[in-house]
């Protein structure tokens, strides 16, 4: 055969899939970063706020992990402990993980400025909204109600114990999309401020936005934001949108606030019959 006929999507965008910490709550991703910190202390092995934000946005048992492989963390394990950090170690770590957790996202979950406009305008243009998040159930029934009160009900909330595997993976956005019956993953944009948020909407095979300035790789709150100069928010800026444009991200914004010319522009590009 010479010639093969190939369907592409030339509709509008259907869902938006929205992380939680960092994009619509908790500016600069405050409360996991110092939660696992005081985590570790507690088995007497230090971990700089670099090392804890590095891996931000996986599933916190799945991260506590990751900063236990960082060699100076693992070396810093042995010196304390004799001897390497376990599966056990990890499970120890998370228990005591969990609770701190609840009691911080108590304190983190203002809505980012912008973000309830920003969602009122996804849906007057007919978009569902989905949220995944690496906070498990336990501590998001804190954050969900917070944000309820707010304003804030997304059509589906997605945890990081929902499914087998999280992010990196496609599979909580997936799932948040099954459970809002939307497809196709074309005609859905994954949003967040972590590089394992862009991560799990590209390999869902979906469009990504990341979200630079309120999130983890800026990583400061809005008094602390606010409070330095120009040059430096603009030093900050660079370096978290590099992070994420390397993450593949088709687009990198300052807040969820200023997606919605981008949505006009992902549109313009699948009518094209472009896809992510
Ligand atoms: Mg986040």
């Amino acid at each position: 055969m010479t010639f093969v006929y190939r369907r592409s999507y030339r509709g509008r965008l259907s869902a938006a899939i929205l992380d939680w910490a960092g994009t619509v709550v908790d500016y600069g991703c405050q409360a996991p970063a110092s939660t696992f910190i005081e985590a570790f202390a507690g088995f007497g092995v230090p971990v700089t706020v670099a090392q804890a934000r590095a891996p931000m946005g996986m599933a916190k048992r799945a991260h506590i992990q990751a900063i236990t492989a960082m060699p100076e963390v693992a070396a810093a394990w042995e010196e304390r402990h004799g001897r390497p950090a376990t599966e056990a170690d990890v499970d120890a770590i998370y228990e005591r993980f969990l609770p701190l957790q609840v009691a911080m996202v108590e304190k983190h979950s203002e809505m980012i400025p912008g973000a309830l406009d920003a969602v009122a305008a996804m849906r007057a243009r007919g978009l569902k909204i989905g949220s995944t998040t690496g906070y498990p159930r336990a501590v998001m029934d804190v954050v969900v109600r917070a944000a309820a009160d707010q304003g804030y009900i997304p059509d589906s909330i997605v945890c990081a114990d929902d499914t087998p595997q999280g992010r990196p993976g496609p599979f909580p956005a997936l799932k948040s999309l099954i459970e809002m019956s939307v497809h196709p993953v074309e005609a859905v944009v994954k949003i967040g401020d972590t590089v394992v948020d862009i991560e799990e909407g590209l390999n869902g095979g979906m469009w990504t936005i990341g979200i630079a300035v309120t999130g983890n790789e800026v990583g400061l709150s809005l008094e602390e934001w606010c409070a330095i100069p120009d040059w430096e928010q603009a030093q900050y800026r660079k370096a978290a949108k590099l992070r994420l444009a390397a993450a593949g991200a088709h687009y990198v914004v300052d807040a969820v606030a200023d997606v919605l010319p981008i949505l006009d522009d992902i549109e313009a590009r699948l009518a094209r019959g472009e896809r992510p």
